[in-house]
């Protein structure tokens, strides 16, 4: 099974990614985990990365596609995975369609975080860097970033949208049951340019 786990920072995605991994027996591809390996490690990469990451930027599309491409050919990978963190630009969507076809998935987790309850469970937490204010900030411009790739896979109807508040143990299994679900009927092609702003 290829799955990809989208949702806010903060919301516990790479927790529930991980352990979701671990119940199919599939392995958990994480890039932010990847490159922050290559810089605790001090590869070539990571001495690339590491102002980007400390920036908060994003690695250029072409650095972060050639190393997810090499991972993917790891033979682990081979009867399936859960990508966590990638991907995040259209251009990865593309990239990723050209590594294993637009049908490749076969579903796309949303972890649904209500903005409130996940400022009000991050300032429980009491990190320095967790303000109320950065908070909301990450959270709009993960909206941001995330929306028009939530709205290519919402086209392809493998968004399956998983309640992301409560017990750590009582989500991964609200996952583990939508995944028994169907997916939903793709959009026609029809309804997706009825859908859409581009003028005929
Ligand atoms: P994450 O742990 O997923 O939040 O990733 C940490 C950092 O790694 C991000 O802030 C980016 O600098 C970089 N990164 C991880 N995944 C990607 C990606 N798909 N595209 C570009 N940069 C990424």
């Amino acid at each position: 099974m290829r799955l990809l786990f989208v949702g806010p920072p903060g919301a516990g995605k790479g927790t529930q990614a991980a352990r979701v991994a671990g119940r199919l027996g599939i392995p958990h591809i994480s890039t932010g985990d990847m490159f922050r390996h290559h810089v605790s490690t001090g590869t070539e990469l990571g001495k690339l990365v590491d102002s980007i990451m400390k920036a908060g930027e994003y690695v250029p599309d072409e650095i972060t596609v050639a190393m997810l491409r090499e991972r993917l050919n790891e033979p682990d990978a081979a009867d399936g995975y859960i990508l966590d963190g990638f991907p995040r630009t259209e251009g990865q969507v593309a990239a990723l369609d050209g590594l294993i076809g637009e049908d490749g998935l076969d579903t796309v987790v949303v972890l649904e975080v209500d903005e409130d309850a996940l400022v009000e469970r991050l300032l429980a937490r009491g990190r320095a860097d967790d303000t109320e204010e950065t908070i909301r900030n990450r959270f709009k411009v993960y909206q941001e970033q995330t929306a028009p790739l939530l709205e290519i896979y919402g086209d392809r109807g493998l968004i399956k949208e998983v309640d992301g508040i409560g017990e750590v143990d009582e989500i991964t299994d609200r996952i583990l049951s939508a995944l028994e679900t169907q997916n939903s009927q793709p959009k026609t092609q029809n309804e997706i340019i009825e859908g859409s702003e581009i003028p005929r």
